[in-house]
């Protein structure tokens, strides 16, 4: 039976092009600055993003923490989405390492935050609060079902927290399956934010590594924190290398990954019971429902070889990503709806 997993695009497994790139690697002591695969790597990075400067980290969640660290001081404030990542699924790290109080808007379920709530999330000058300093923003939105931002939206409630003087962070983990979905370039998406980051090892199918991305001066201090969190890596050229065909060749095809999400939420909204929106379904996650009279779905379909993500109560996550083809979602369905007959 083949095992159709869908429970992330973490799993996807490098390319043999990927590890034929890292086999031939030139590599250096990175943390002297001398491996020529990282450098191009995090050149190549910054271009893509419209920023001076890149750094290469070991997880989308370090360069998110870097994110907090070059931009804040201990005991300033920073406004995240009710939703975020950063809030949910990162260990509670701007806090711990960062010292920063962490104060939620609630997101709406299309990732963006109101800009009237930002704004009165923002703290005025008083002796009794702490000070308001990043905005952090989230492209494609992880727990909002891969919603995308659009570059209008971004614009809007980036320039509301610069005007009151805060600077904005995109955990852009996703930011190229927005791109996609929204046919723009990436740089775009990003162009109003001051710092972003985004993950080699999703969708784009390289084994490690994320990059952020900002000023020079924001990546020199990230660099600093990267290093006391001992994220400085010697011969990083070999992960590198790796994340450059990610860059260069994995892009256009997470369009197969989008149209496998949707057929998927298709099939899935064809089975009595099941709940899930197609219509919201713009990039390649799609959280679902499945019916009261199937107890324990996600262990059960489990054991017939489709993995999902179960989100607790009855809510269901499923990431379409390169392990899986067209053919094995019509597997899947099928499977589910094996299961969803016997249950009844
Ligand atoms: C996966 C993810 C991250 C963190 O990436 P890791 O590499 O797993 O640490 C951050 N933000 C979002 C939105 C994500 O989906």
């Amino acid at each position: 039976m083949k095992i159709i997993d869908l429970r992330s695009d973490t799993i996807t497994l490098p390319t043999d092009e990927m590890r034929r790139a890292m086999y031939e690697a030139e590599v250096g002591d990175d943390v002297h600055r001398e491996d020529p695969t990282v450098n191009r790597l995090e050149e190549l990075a910054a271009e893509v993003m419209g920023k001076e400067a890149a750094l290469f980290t070991a997880s989308g969640t370090m360069s998110n923490l870097l994110g907090v660290l070059a931009s804040t001081r201990p005991g300033d404030e920073i406004i995240v989405g009710s939703e975020a990542h950063m809030l949910w699924y990162e260990v509670g790290g701007a806090s711990t390492l960062g010292g920063v109080v962490i104060r939620t808007v609630p997101n709406d379920e299309d990732g963006g935050l109101d800009p009237a709530d930002v704004e009165k999330a923002i703290r005025a000058e008083n002796i009794h609060f702490p000070k308001s300093t990043l905005l952090c923003l989230e492209n494609t939105h992880n727990r909002c079902g891969g919603a995308v931002l659009t570059r209008e939206y971004t614009e809007e409630i980036s320039a509301l927290a610069h005007r009151h003087g805060l600077l904005v962070h995109l955990d852009g983990a996703r930011i190229f399956n927005a791109a996609i979905a929204l046919n723009v370039a990436p740089r775009e998406l990003a162009a109003a934010v001051d710092t972003v980051g985004f993950c080699l090892s999703k969708g784009l199918s390289a084994p490690v590594g994320s990059l952020f991305c900002g000023t020079k001066e924001a990546v020199e201090r990230a660099r600093k924190w990267r290093k006391m969190l001992g994220g400085g890596m010697r011969q990083a050229g070999i992960i590198a290398a790796a994340g450059i065909v990610a860059i260069e060749k994995m892009v256009d095809r997470l369009a197969e990954d989008h149209a496998n999400a949707k057929r998927l939420a298709e099939g899935l909204a064809r089975i009595p019971g099941f709940s899930v929106n197609p219509g919201k379904v713009s990039t390649n996650i799609v959280n679902f429902e499945f019916p009261a009279n199937v107890s324990d779905f996600v262990v059960k379909i489990g054991e017939r070889g489709v993995k999902f993500l179960a989100r607790g109560g009855r809510s269901v996550r499923a990431v379409p990503n390169r392990m899986v083809s067209a053919e094995d979602i019509g597997e899947a369905l099928e499977r589910i709806n094996q299961l969803v007959k016997e249950a009844s």
